[in-house]
C-alpha cells in the first residue's frame, strides 16, 4: 500500500518544511456540525493515538474557530447519518514545533476524502448512507475527482460490498486499520472531511421512529445520474426497448423468506403474461443483478435492504414490497420513499401478510435474528399475541426483530388483487415523455387601476404580463393566482384566474389601500414565485 501512495512524487523535505512553517489550514462549509464539510491542508493522523492532529503555526487557519464549542458535541458528522454520536469527527491540537519530537510524518499526496461508512454490510446503508453521499460530495468539490482517494475511518473491514466503493474513484480506498502500515504519523496534503447529506431520504429512527427525512432535497434525476455512473463503471448496458419484458422476484435465501416462491413466480407470470425470474444476492453477481433490474418491468421483494436496488429500475417500472405479518408497511418506508421521490417515475405497491396462518416465526433464534426466548415469559406472550408492532426506535426492539424475521407464505390472490389496483394493464417500463417539471418565473409589469363609484363601491383592475420563461416552454395549462389583501389586515382574498387581467369588485371598498400579490401556476401544481407586491389605492 505504501508503494501505491508514493506514486505521486513529492519533495519530502519541502513538504515537511511547509508543514512545520504553515501548520494545518482548515476552512469549512456549514453552520452546524450536522451540515459541515471541512477542507484541510496538512491535516495529520496519528495511527498510534488513532486521532487526527491539527498543527498550529503562524500561518495556520481554523474556520470556523469554535473554541470549546468544537466539542459540543463535535466539529462534524463523519458519516451521512445525522448527529450519530458514534460518528463524530474532531482533532487534537499541537504546536507545529512539537513535530520535532514526533515520528517522521508520512505524506499522503492524493486528494483525500475522509469519512465513515455507516453499515457497510447492509446494502440499503451502503447506497443510502455511503455511495450516494460520497458520489455527490465528490461532485461538490472539483478536486475530489476520480484521482482522489477515499479513507474510511469507521474501523470496519472491507465488508461484502467493497467492490462498490471501489467504483467511486480510480484509487483503492483505504481503511483505518491499513493506515498503521503506512506510518505512525500520516499527513494529508489536501483533504476533505465529512459527507454531504443532501441526497439522503430516510432517517432510521435513532431519536424518533423511522421515516422519511423531514426535508428531502434529492429527486429522481440525481439518483438516476448516480445510477448511470455506477452502471458505466459496472460495465452494464441497458437493452433496447424491443427486448422481452419481464418481472424480477428478488428473493432472500437466509431469512425473511417467501415460502411459496415457485407458486408466486408462476402466478405473476400468468397474471401479467410475462417471463418472471428470481434473483438473490447470494446467487447472482452484482453486475448481473443490476443488469436484470435495470431492464425489468416489475420488482417484487420482501421488505429488506436488497430493495434499495430498485434505484436501478427503469422509469415506469413497478416496485412491489412484501411485508411479513404484524408489520405495518406505513411504518417502514425507506423503499417507498425512494420509489416515490419526484422524478423517480416508479410505481410503488405495498402488500402485507395479514393472516397468522401464513407466517412462520422463530422465537428460539438469537436475539439479533428475531429470537425472543431471552425475554421474560409475559413479554414473550404479549409479543406473540400482538397483531401489529407498535412504532419504535432503532435498532434492537425485540418485537420488531421477531416480526421482521418471519417467513411468509404469500397469499397469491390477495397480492395479485393489490397489484391490480395500481397496475391495470401490462406493467412499465414506459418510454415516458420527459415529465421534468419547470416552474414559472415571476409575472411582469403588474399594474392596477382603481375606480370609485359613490361612497361604498369601488373596483380594482389588475393586469400583468406572462413570466419571461413561458415563451420558451410548452405548458399544458397556465393559471394565475391573485391575492388581494387590505393593508393592515392579515387575511386576504385568493383568486385563480386564466387571463392576464381581471377587475375585482367584490369586497373592494373605496378609499382603501390594497396589497395585490400575483403568481403564475403551471399545470395546476407548479407554483411560481410572487411578483413584487403591488400597492393599489381606491
Ligand atoms: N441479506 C441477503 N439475503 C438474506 C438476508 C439478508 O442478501 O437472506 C442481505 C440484505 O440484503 C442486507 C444484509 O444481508 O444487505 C443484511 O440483512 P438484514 O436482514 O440484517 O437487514 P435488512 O435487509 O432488514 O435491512
Amino acid at each position: 500500500q505504501s508503494q501505491e501512495l508514493s506514486q505521486v512524487q513529492i519533495d519530502y523535505h519541502a513538504a515537511l518544511q511547509a508543514l512545520v512553517e504553515d501548520g494545518t489550514r482548515m476552512v469549512c462549509t456549514g453552520r452546524m456540525h450536522t451540515d459541515r464539510i471541512c477542507r484541510f491542508e496538512s491535516l495529520c493522523y496519528s495511527t498510534e493515538a488513532e486521532e487526527f492532529v491539527y498543527f498550529h503555526s503562524n500561518s495556520s487557519v481554523m474556520l470556523p474557530n469554535l473554541g470549546s464549542r468544537r466539542f459540543q458535541p463535535a466539529l462534524l458528522d463523519l458519516s451521512s447519518v445525522e448527529d450519530h454520536n458514534t460518528q463524530y469527527f474532531n482533532f487534537v491540537e499541537l504546536p507545529a514545533a512539537a513535530l520535532k519530537f514526533m515520528p517522521k510524518p508520512v505524506f499522503v499526496p492524493d486528494v483525500a476524502l475522509i469519512a465513515n461508512r455507516f453499515n457497510p454490510d447492509n446494502l440499503m446503508h451502503v447506497f443510502h448512507d455511503d455511495l450516494l453521499p460520497i458520489y455527490y460530495t465528490m461532485q461538490q468539490f472539483s478536486d475530489l475527482d476520480l484521482e482522489a482517494r477515499l479513507f474510511f475511518m469507521e474501523g470496519w473491514s472491507e465488508g461484502v460490498h467493497f467492490d462498490l466503493y471501489k467504483l467511486l474513484s480510480n484509487k483503492q480506498p483505504l481503511l483505518r486499520e491499513q493506515l498503521k502500515t503506512l506510518g505512525r504519523l500520516l499527513c494529508f496534503t489536501k483533504s476533505y472531511v465529512g459527507l454531504s447529506k443532501i441526497t439522503t431520504w430516510y432517517q432510521y429512527g435513532f431519536v424518533q421512529p423511522q421515516g422519511p427525512k423531514a426535508n428531502i432535497l434529492v429527486s429522481g434525476n440525481e439518483i438516476r445520474q448516480f445510477t448511470k455512473f455506477m452502471m458505466q463503471k459496472l460495465n452494464v448496458s441497458l437493452e433496447e426497448s424491443s427486448s422481452e419484458e419481464y418481472i424480477v422476484v428478488f428473493s432472500r435465501t437466509i431469512n425473511r423468506l417467501i415460502l411459496n416462491e415457485a407458486e408466486l413466480i408462476l402466478a405473476l407470470a400468468q397474471e401479467f403474461q410475462m417471463k418472471t425470474i428470481t434473483i438473490s444476492l447470494e446467487e447472482h453477481s452484482f453486475p448481473d443483478i443490476v443488469r436484470l433490474i435495470g431492464n425489468a418491468s416489475m420488482l417484487v421483494s420482501m421488505h429488506g435492504a436488497q430493495l434499495v436496488l430498485s434505484l436501478f429500475l427503469p422509469r415506469g417500472a413497478t416496485v412491489v414490497e412484501l411485508f411479513p405479518y404484524a408489520i405495518n408497511p406505513e411504518h417502514y418506508t425507506p423503499y417507498k420513499t425512494l420509489a416515490t421521490l419526484p422524478g423517480m417515475d416508479l410505481q410503488y405497491i405495498a402488500w402485507q401478510n395479514t393472516d397468522r396462518e401464513d407466517t412462520v416465526t422463530y422465537p428460539d433464534r438469537p436475539w439479533d435474528q428475531g429470537g425472543i426466548a431471552h425475554l421474560d415469559k409475559a413479554e414473550q406472550e404479549r409479543i406473540i399475541k400482538s397483531t401489529e408492532v407498535p412504532r419504535h426506535l432503532c435498532c434492537r426492539n425485540p418485537e420488531w426483530l421477531f416480526r421482521a424475521y418471519q417467513d411468509t407464505k404469500v397469499n397469491i390472490p390477495s397480492l395479485i388483487h393489490v397489484i391490480r389496483q395500481t397496475v391495470k394493464s401490462k406493467p412499465g417500463p414506459k418510454k415516458q415523455k420527459w415529465s421534468g417539471s419547470l416552474y414559472p418565473g415571476k409575472v411582469r409589469d403588474a399594474k392596477c387601476q382603481a375606480s370609485v363609484q359613490g361612497t361604498s363601491e369601488a373596483k380594482l383592475s389588475v393586469s400583468w404580463q406572462i413570466p419571461w420563461n413561458l415563451k420558451y416552454l410548452k405548458v399544458r395549462e397556465v393559471k394565475y393566482e391573485v391575492w388581494i389583501q387590505e393593508q393592515g389586515e392579515n387575511t386576504y382574498m385568493p383568486y385563480i384566474l386564466s387571463h392576464q387581467n381581471h377587475t375585482f369588485s367584490e369586497n373592494i371598498k373605496p378609499f382603501t389601500i390594497y396589497l395585490v400579490w400575483i403568481r403564475c401556476i403551471f399545470n395546476k401544481n407548479l407554483l411560481g414565485p410572487f411578483a413584487d407586491v403591488l400597492l393599489c389605492s381606491t
